[in-house]
């Protein structure tokens, strides 16, 4: 069984199509977490939660969504550029708690820190600081509710493990898409969080040192989707049923069956997660 710690079957992209989207992977036995990224995606993903007990929701504010904007996202690992509309969300610690109290809510996230989408003509410094103050919040949320936390993070990994240090996480979480080495990796497994590896890891080489350095048991797979779309998919819109390609990869490095890393970031997911 798998379970895809991070999907966003919330988001517009599955607007005309979501219940579709969720059968194929109820057809696969899967279960599914989807995340918010702001308060109105929180809410939709605790909706669709109630609507099935094979979904999960995590409620949280994505650091893109702190400044009114489009962010173009692009990379060398993705040949499409796509665009995000960030809504400039204020925010609000009671709404959020209310929220991150349901019962289907099994995390608060996605949130944590983003300098990589900083563009020209941002005031960086005040960008960052905010992105800082928000994150603290969540995670005395996280903290408040006794519930792990899923954090987004990009080209910031020292800044938030300090933070990780001086701010500690009590029930730890998830370090979702993650894309460093395998040595940032470790600090993080030491400090007791999992790594979230995605479609990422199937476009080339570039992650195999991390799979094969990192033990089973402190990774998750997601999807993230409806981006990062496993290698042979790519360009189309990813779905759940796609991570099993993650997990493939991840069986391809370490030489063990599907059923084996299935099995194990099920169980490492359960753990982490709560249910
Ligand atoms: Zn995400």
């Amino acid at each position: 069984m798998l379970i895809d710690t991070h999907a966003h079957l919330n988001f517009h992209a599955y607007k005309k199509d979501a219940d579709e989207v969720v059968k194929r992977a109820l057809e696969k036995e899967m279960l599914v977490v989807n995340v918010g990224s702001q308060y109105s995606t929180s809410v939709r993903a605790i909706e669709m939660a109630k609507k099935y007990p094979q979904l999960f929701a995590a409620v949280g504010l994505h650091p893109i969504h702190l400044k009114k904007r489009i962010v173009k996202h692009r990379d060398s690992e993705e040949l499409d550029e796509i665009e995000i509309p960030a809504n400039g969300e204020d925010f609000n610690y009671q709404k959020y708690l209310e929220l991150v109290k349901e019962e289907k809510v099994v995390a608060v996230g996605e949130v944590g820190l983003d300098y990589h989408h900083l563009e020209t003509g941002d005031n960086a410094e005040d960008l960052k600081r905010k992105q800082k103050e928000i994150f603290l919040e969540f995670i005395k949320l996280s903290n408040e509710v006794r519930k792990p936390i899923i954090i987004h993070c990009w080209d910031a990994y020292e800044e938030l493990l300090e933070i990780l240090k001086s701010s500690p996480v009590d029930k730890k979480g998830i370090i979702h898409s993650f894309i460093g080495n395998y040595k940032t990796a470790r600090k993080f497994i030491d400090s007791g969080f999992k790594i979230g590896l995605n479609g990422i890891i199937t476009y080339g080489i570039s992650y195999d040192r991390l799979i094969k350095e990192t033990e089973l048991k402190d990774i998750v797979i997601e999807t993230d989707c409806p981006y990062l779309t496993p290698g042979p998919h790519k360009g189309e819109r990813n779905e759940p049923i796609l991570v099993e390609l993650v997990a493939q990869k991840i069986a391809d490095i370490k030489g063990l069956t599907l059923a084996k890393v299935a099995e194990i970031t099920t169980q490492n997911a359960k753990a982490v997660l709560g249910f």
